[in-house]
């Protein structure tokens, strides 16, 4: 985090964020604990040195999504609901910024087309 937002983190030192779905949490150090292990295999031994600061429990913060449901556009909820109303965002889709980008992309074809401004076929 503090690569990208440098106030984030004293000098010489870096804030990390991990994010786990769908993770109960009735023991916060053996989540913690279980995260770091997974880390450690990922990043090397330094990971140990890592010094945990918080643990933050979001309920409902992305939508619910199941490995059944992946696949190619599975389960992409229509993004056009009324003649002139359209909706987009990772609820439509997946639970992802590249959801939430794609559909939004794709609203914007859809009003271009839609529109007239835009032919089908034409790219942006
Ligand atoms: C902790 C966490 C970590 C994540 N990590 C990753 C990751 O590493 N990679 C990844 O791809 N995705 C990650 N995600 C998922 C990603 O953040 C979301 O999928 C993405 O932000 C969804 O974008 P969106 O535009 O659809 O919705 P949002 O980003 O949720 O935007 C919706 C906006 O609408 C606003 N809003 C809601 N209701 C109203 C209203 N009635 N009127 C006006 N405004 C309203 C909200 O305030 C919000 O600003 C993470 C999510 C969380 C919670």
């Amino acid at each position: 985090m503090s690569d990208v937002a440098p106030d984030y983190a004293p000098v010489d030192q870096v804030l990390i964020s991990v994010s786990t779905q769908g993770l109960d949490i009735p023991d916060e150090a053996a989540l913690t604990e279980q995260i770091r292990q997974e880390l450690t295999g990922w990043f090397g031994e330094g990971v140990l040195a890592w010094r945990h600061l918080r643990t933050y429990s979001i309920p409902h913060a992305l939508p619910l999504y199941n490995p059944e449901q992946a696949g190619e556009d599975a389960l992409q909820k229509p993004l056009q609901l009324t003649p002139n109303l359209y909706q987009c965002g990772d609820q439509t889709a997946y639970p992802s910024l590249n959801a939430a980008m794609q559909t939004g992309r794709e609203v914007a074809e859809l009003i271009g087309k839609n529109s007239g401004v835009v032919k089908s076929g034409s790219s942006y």
